[in-house]
């Protein structure tokens, strides 16, 4: 069902650890091939990646010993592949992480301030209704787990849903992130945001 190595520029989903059959499916929904991401060999002629949640310091490390976190932050640094990072990979994607291990490594594409597990204990997972403006249709469900809270956003990010006043769907260029989990609803406004913004590839 899920079109991996299909045909048309592919989507990677960097697939380390967390809810990569999800995002593929997702993808698959918005009418996207798509390919995981294992290897640096595999970024190869993608046209985007997703960076899914999981749990950051642990995505960090494979990021290192895979060597992909390099590769990525070179394809990033090239402004040659957009990224769509959710809930952990919002956390990767930032430019500075609170709360984080000190060793945590981001790649820094996002100007945003984040705090990890920035929700608290109380409410480690709650679901949401947002409301991504006029003119944007129905209000989109969105899955909160143990989530980012972005503290603060540079001038050249755009806001495209907050919750209680904080930012939790921005965009900056070609660069997409929540702090929640799209995957994990029918909805697929951002997938398809985010498919809109990944090019022919290479
Ligand atoms: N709390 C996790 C972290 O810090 C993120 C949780 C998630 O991706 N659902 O990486």
């Amino acid at each position: 069902m899920v079109a991996e190595d299909g045909p048309g520029p592919l989507i990677g989903v960097l697939d380390l650890q967390g809810d990569v059959r999800e995002h593929l499916s997702a993808l698959h929904d918005v009418g996207r091939a798509s390919r995981r991401v294992k290897l640096p060999a595999d970024l190869a002629g993608l046209c985007g990646l997703v960076v899914p949640g999981g749990e950051s310091t642990t995505l960090s490390m494979l990021l290192d010993s895979t060597g992909l976190f390099d590769a990525i932050e070179a394809r990033l640094g090239a402004g040659s592949l957009p990224v769509l990072g959710t809930c952990a990979g919002l956390i990767l994607v930032a430019r500075q992480v609170l709360g984080g291990r000190a060793d945590q490594r981001s790649f820094g594409v996002l100007d945003a301030v984040v705090r990890r597990n920035g929700y608290g204990r109380q409410a480690q997972s709650f679901e949401a209704d947002l409301d991504l403006g006029p003119g944007e249709g129905a209000v989109l469900p969105a899955v909160f787990i143990r989530a980012p809270l972005i503290v603060s956003v540079g001038t050249g990010v755009e806001v495209l849903a907050r919750l209680d006043g904080a930012p939790v769907l921005v965009r900056q260029g070609s660069v997409v992130a929540s702090a929640f989990h799209p995957e994990l609803t029918p909805d697929r406004r951002v997938h398809r945001l985010f498919a809109d913004l990944c090019g022919a590839g290479e």
